[in-house]
């Protein structure tokens, strides 16, 4: 008899899970819709040639060896990600009142974080938007925060509800932390505009509540990175105090490196260097410290100018072909005469479409068209090609006449 033999079965990851069950499937027509992760044309995972040059250059030094990073990880990685998200000439970096640590991607980076706040600030409540990446409610609570959700989507306009989000943030307790996607808000891929993220600065600002960002798709959204970082960038304008997680996972292709960092915004320099000194014990006993390849590679492309242009290339084809797919589908359904209004797929942004299916008609679209996806209805843009845009119109089509 096993000491474990009581233990009960836990449930797939909603997410992960959804792969499981494609990769089970037999069907020749099986399509992948559930995957986070980029696919070309040919529905392949992509390396960016940039990458493999970097580890070229990595592989072919001599000099370097696979001693232990230090607990907060690559000196340079961390300030050359600072720099990206932030932007070259941010004041805050000059004042020396920034601190980043390296973390395991964007998930690391925002449990650090999380852990910290548990640990060092005084209010505890996190509040995430309605609808939130999945993981996000668990890595929060786990880490001793306790979460609360402000309205964030509006099924009947498919896009933002701006209304909803203010009267939430308002009545929330002053001091509260709140999570903020930088861009490409998943699962729903809309974004308040400018206008709007001036008023949700103002508000939080006004109600003294500290904003921790999830940017895990910087450069992804829109093709440029300083585009989709104008959000973080507004709130740290304001000479105010934030939270920055952020991953490369999608914008360098980075996945299973598992690389990220946290960047914490302190209003002056002796602040942010005690606040370093605590993020330290909260690695510690945890990892003690983060992997050194992937930041290496991070840090290669990023300080060389050749390299860097060369990413930002290969990252706004990235992003330019899941644009096209959207109006690939949209023009495919509008041609098919697909009852409904699908204009939402062409405005939103980012890897995923909210498409508004429900999780009969998606449960629909799997068993008979082998299409995967979760149940929301959350489609992967970047799962999709010109190849595979007609089948999924088909599904579509059949799944709501
Ligand atoms: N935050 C959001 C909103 C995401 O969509 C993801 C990945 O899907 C992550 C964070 C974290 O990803 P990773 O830990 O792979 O960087």
């Amino acid at each position: 008899e096993s000491v474990f033999g009581k233990i009960v079965r836990a449930p797939e990851d909603p997410i992960l899970g959804v792969t499981v069950a494609y990769n089970k499937d037999t069907s020749p027509v099986k399509l992948n819709l559930g995957v986070g992760a980029y696919r070309t044309e040919e529905g392949k995972p992509l390396v960016l040639n940039v990458v493999r040059k970097a580890e070229q250059l990595l592989v072919n030094d001599q000099s370097r060896v696979k001693e232990y990073l230090p607990i907060v990880g690559l000196v340079d990685f961390n300030k050359l990600s600072a720099k990206l998200i932030l932007g070259a000439d941010s004041p805050a970096i000059k004042d020396n009142r920034v601190t980043t640590v390296q973390c395991l991607s964007g998930t690391g980076s925002l449990r650090v974080g999380a852990e910290f706040l548990a640990r060092h600030y005084h209010q505890l409540t996190i509040y995430i938007p309605q609808p939130t990446w999945g993981n996000h409610p668990k890595v929060f609570t786990l880490a001793g925060l306790s979460v609360k959700t402000y309205r964030y989507y509006d099924p009947a306009t498919r896009g933002l509800n701006f209304q909803g989000l203010l009267e939430d943030l308002r009545a929330a307790p002053s001091g509260a932390i709140v999570l903020l996607h930088a861009c490409a808000h998943n699962p729903t891929g809309v974004d308040p505009t400018l206008e709007q993220w001036e008023q949700i600065r103002q508000l939080m600002r006004s109600k003294g509540l500290l904003p921790f960002f999830d940017s895990a798709y910087q450069g992804f959204a829109s093709g440029s990175l300083d585009a989709d970082a104008q959000s973080v960038r507004m709130f740290v304008a304001d000479g105010g105090e934030c939270l920055v997680a952020q991953s490369y996972a999608k914008n360098m292709g980075l996945y299973g490196e598992r690389v990220g960092a946290l960047s914490i915004v302190c209003k002056t320099e002796d602040v942010a260097s005690r606040v370093e000194s605590q993020l330290k014990l909260v690695i510690r006993p945890m990892y003690s410290s983060p992997p050194i390849h992937g930041a290496s590679i991070v840090a290669t492309i990023l300080k060389d100018s050749t390299m860097y242009k060369e990413w930002t290339l290969e990252l706004k084809a990235m992003a330019d072909r899941i644009i096209s797919m959207r109006q690939q589908l949209f023009d495919a359904l509008s041609a098919r005469g697909t009852p409904g209004d699908w204009s939402h797929i062409i405005k939103q942004i980012g890897m995923f479409t909210f498409t508004g299916l429900n999780s009969e008609q998606v449960a629909f679209m799997t068993k008979e068209y082998h299409i995967y996806m979760t149940s929301d209805g959350r489609i992967s843009m970047a799962g999709l090609s010109s190849k595979t845009v007609p089948h999924l119109t088909d599904a579509i089509h059949a799944a709501v006449t």
